[in-house]
């Protein structure tokens, strides 16, 4: 009988209620278009789906590195570079990114590859609830994941997009940029991106007045520091964390 146990918290939770008599678990009603949409707002750091981000004129921000494909534990995606056109190149610099494959059938969305990458080429948005009815469907290509003329991600049939689902998609890992420093906070600390131009720093942990000014004091120093050393500003092509 001891094997029961197991189903103790099971069985409990199936009857639990809080002290004014709901139960907490909320029902699922089928989302967007169903019969009540009762779907949160996401966290502003959400892991979702990727896309490939391009910069403000339009050129691609992968250079067909792979150091993505190399720091992703879960071997899901697959990356070629080619040279580009002197002529006509997809994206600054000698390489870009030719081939591009996501298998969403293993990504587990640890992020692992936009911490990796060195161009802020691939990033997560917000959107997570994608439904495949093809294994073919899981595989995104570049064609699906490469944002829009515009800078929007696409928006694939089989997903399912709220409003704020594409925004700051690159803004989350810059809390991590530079080493996730908290006299940073506030800076700007990423490249522009098309649709979107130089995105709003991320506005960090609540502050109480006093702890506010020390920390503007702080990111004022910290940015004269850092120009006094030759940085460049954040919005060029060098991108990257600084
Ligand atoms: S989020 Fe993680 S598992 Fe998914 S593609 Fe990136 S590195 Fe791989
Ligand atoms: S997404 Fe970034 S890390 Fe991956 S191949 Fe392109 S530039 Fe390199």
């Amino acid at each position: 009988m001891g094997y029961l146990g197991g189903f103790k918290v099971t069985i409990g939770k199936f009857f639990h209620s809080t002290e004014t008599g709901k139960v907490l678990t909320r029902e699922y009603l089928g989302g967007k278009g169903g019969p009540e949409d009762l779907k949160r707002d996401k966290p502003v750091r959400m892991h979702g789906r990727h896309v490939l981000n391009r910069y403000e004129d339009g050129m691609e921000k992968c250079i067909g590195c792979e150091l993505c494909a190399g720091v992703c534990p879960a071997r899901c995606i697959y990356v070629r570079g080619a040279d580009n056109d002197p002529e006509s190149p997809t994206s600054p610099g000698e390489r870009f990114g030719f081939v591009y494959e996501i298998n969403y059938l293993r990504c587990i969305h640890c992020d692992l590859c936009v911490e990796a990458c060195p161009t802020e080429a691939i990033t997560e948005t917000k959107m997570f609830e994608f439904s495949f009815t093809d294994r073919a469907d899981a595989i995104y290509t570049k064609d699906e994941l490469l944002v829009d003329d515009d800078g929007m991600p696409q928006q694939l049939p089989w997903e399912d997009w709220r409003v704020g689902d594409d925004a700051n998609t690159s803004a989350w890992m810059r809390a991590t940029s530079p080493g996730g420093a908290a006299e940073f906070e506030g800076i700007v600390a990423w490249s522009a991106e098309l649709g979107y131009g130089v995105r709003s720093p991320e506005g960090g942990q609540p502050l109480d007045a006093a702890q506010q000014i020390e920390a503007e004091a702080k990111a004022a120093e910290a940015l004269a520091a850092a120009h006094g050393h030759g940085h460049d500003d954040h919005d060029d092509h060098g991108g990257g964390h600084h």
